[in-house]
């Protein structure tokens, strides 16, 4: 599919070429240690372009960041944040047609020469470059990326420009996920963890047609799965994976071979559970992360004739197709973002560095 481009909202404010500009940022000095300041852009390569940021979500990634319990590849001081959504206010041709042009910043953006970029599996390219970890990233007023993998946007229906940011990690993610388990109509996809990515994987699911079970140990989010079209709930801290295996063979009348089980929670529990799912044929998915080492019996997977597969992030390629299911609304995202002034950046990430996982997920304003 190839969007089309609308006519450029010239940036009023953009500096001229050569002209130091003056941006914003939140910098992260230290582990747990934020600060807003006043930065000077750096003038964009030949291949990059600036983009005025109209909101950034705030992705459990930086939290993990912000504590030190994942390192930056760039050291710091450094500004977080790959979610974003905003307008291109400088690149150089060829692409200076962008000017002007609302876009979404993939949160991955591959080479686009080596051979994992060649072979089409360019989300896991080792030269990729994320905002927010490899480069500075959008919780500031603006931010130099390279230019090439800009998703613009055609219209926006309705939608405000800050509130498509999560497309940029939030939805995509559980987009390639979901792909790469080849869902199709009439599929099971038992989705466990319905936090950030959950959410929209739920969604993603049913606007394929797909059978929704959902898992989590709150209500309130198994409600949400619920009102998603979730056609099963459950409570993983009330009923073990061996209830709800039981339950969805009974109930499901879907093959074993059409299952697809998405660990999304990022936990040790969750992805034990996701294992204890497994059944004849299945397909099961890793999209959480975490540190922690789950007790598993690998061999399952060979009694089972099972695949498992990991998934990182998302490709730019499959990014036309999410905003276009986005802004449609096939995928709804305004109930699910909040959005924040950037100045409230430090109390929301000490907030949410203690454990606290937010019902909605942050937006931070320039
Ligand atoms: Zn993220
Ligand atoms: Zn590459």
């Amino acid at each position: 599919m190839t969007m089309g481009i609308d006519a450029p909202e010239r940036g009023h404010d953009a500096a001229a070429p050569g002209v130091k500009q003056i941006a914003r940022g939140l910098f992260l000095t230290e582990p747990r240690r934020l600060e807003i300041r006043e930065f000077e852009l750096p003038e964009p390569a030949p291949d990059e372009a600036i983009v005025r940021v109209a909101g950034c979500g705030l992705c459990h990634t930086d939290i993990s960041f912000y504590t030190g319990a994942v390192k930056t590849r760039h050291p710091l001081p450094l500004i977080l944040g790959h979610e974003v959504s905003g307008t291109v206010e400088r690149a150089s041709p060829p692409f200076d047609a962008l000017i002007g042009h609302r876009v979404i910043v993939p949160a991955v953006l591959p080479c686009g020469h080596c051979d994992l970029c060649e072979a089409g599996r360019d989300n896991a390219c080792a030269s990729q470059t994320m905002p927010g970890n490899h480069i500075h990233g959008g919780f500031a007023s603006h931010l130099v990326v390279p230019v090439r993998q800009l998703v613009p946007l055609e219209f926006l229906n309705g939608h405000r420009l800050e509130d498509l940011a999560v497309i940029a990690d939030a939805v995509t993610t559980p987009y390639q996920a979901i792909t790469r388990a080849r869902v199709q109509s009439g599929d099971l996809v038992i989705v466990i963890g319905i936090g950030g990515i959950g959410t929209f994987a739920v969604q993603i699911a049913r606007a394929l047609g797909a059978q929704v079970a959902a898992v989590d140990v709150v209500d309130d989010r198994l409600a949400r799965a619920d009102a998603l079209g979730a056609r099963w709930t459950f409570n993983s801290r009330t009923t073990d994976g061996k209830t709800i295996k039981a339950t969805l063979l009974i109930a499901s009348h879907v093959s074993t071979a059409r299952w697809r089980i998405l660990e999304m929670s990022g936990t040790a529990a969750g992805q034990e559970l996701a294992w204890s799912l497994l059944v004849p044929a299945s397909t099961l998915g890793v999209i959480g992360f975490t540190r922690d080492r789950p007790e598993i019996r690998l061999s399952n997977l060979m009694a089972f004739d099972a695949v498992a597969f990991g998934s990182w992030g998302c490709s730019p390629r499959h990014y036309p197709e999410v905003v276009q299911m986005a802004l449609t609304n096939r995928i709804r995202l305004e109930p699910f973002v909040e959005c924040h002034p950037l100045d409230e950046a430090p109390e929301l990430f000490a907030r949410l560095a203690t454990g606290e996982h937010p019902e909605k997920r942050p937006i931070l304003i320039p």
